[in-house]
């Protein structure tokens, strides 16, 4: 299986606009990240998961020439924004996109892409086909797939895990019950905002808690803000396991 960061950021990410702190006005391209993603690829099949403001960009950039499935955390503009731009996907294989999500973020794509979900459909908008998870195992072309529950403050995400790595992103706790779910994974991608406290994200050390537990061979933070501080500067204060992860970044797991 293969997995590429397409973006480990925020819409508080690097650079934001307007803002001239040190880490926005950074000339290292691993400061620079659009919103988080990532894309896995396993037996010719190619799943994303969220499709951010920068969707285009990132498909763009890695070239990707087929998207079989996109999965969503939950329905936040950092993590759905992008979606308008399956559409020369459906355009080339003449077909819908296959959507996995649950049923309240299912309920959040037909109000913000309405015109997607009309009756009488103009030609050439988004076309989709809505397979709603709950949480329960699930697969898509023989991939399994486990939803793992976390909680964004008051707000129910899902994370996901395949096989043997899991991708958990905008939480700050995880039920214990859902963290056994996580035992064994060889590659946690887990969310650090920042190293200060968020009322709705894991920060640097709540982050680094969760992998404590969880005790993955490798572990890799994701959906960073300019606030977490230089890349190469956070990276020496981590533990040997564990890496801030960067825009295209590749691991094969
Ligand atoms: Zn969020
Ligand atoms: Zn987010």
């Amino acid at each position: 299986m293969k997995v590429t960061f397409l973006g480990t950021g925020t819409s508080q990410g690097v650079p934001v606009i307007a803002c001239d702190c040190d880490v926005c006005l950074s000339s290292d391209s691993l400061d620079n990240r659009l919103r988080s993603s990532i894309l896995i690829e396993e037996n010719d099949n190619f799943l994303v998961i969220d499709t951010g403001p920068d969707f285009r960009q990132q498909m763009l950039r890695e070239n990707v020439k087929r998207v079989d499935a996109i999965l969503f955390t939950h329905e936040h503009k950092d993590h759905i924004a992008g979606l308008d731009d399956i559409r020369s996907y459906n355009w080339i294989y003449k077909r819908p996109m296959d959507i996995y999500a649950e049923e309240r973020v299912m309920e959040a794509l037909k109000i913000d892409f309405h015109y997607a979900f009309t009756d009488f459909k103009y030609p050439g908008i988004p076309e989709m086909t809505l397979h709603e998870i709950s949480n329960n195992p699930f697969e898509i072309n023989n991939i399994k797939i486990i939803p793992v529950r976390g909680f964004h403050h008051k707000l129910p995400v899902f994370g996901y895990r395949f096989k043997d790595f899991a991708y958990l992103t905008d939480i700050n706790s995880v039920p214990e019950n859902e963290i056994e779910k996580l035992k064994g994974v060889k590659v946690l991608i887990v969310s650090a905002l920042r190293k200060k406290k968020h009322l709705s994200h894991y920060n640097l050390e709540e982050a680094l808690a969760l992998i404590e537990i969880v005790k993955p061979e490798k572990a890799y933070l994701t959906h960073i803000s300019h606030m977490m501080g230089f890349h190469k500067e956070v990276s020496l204060e981590l533990p040997h396991n564990v890496m801030l992860a960067y825009d295209e970044l590749k691991l094969e797991i």
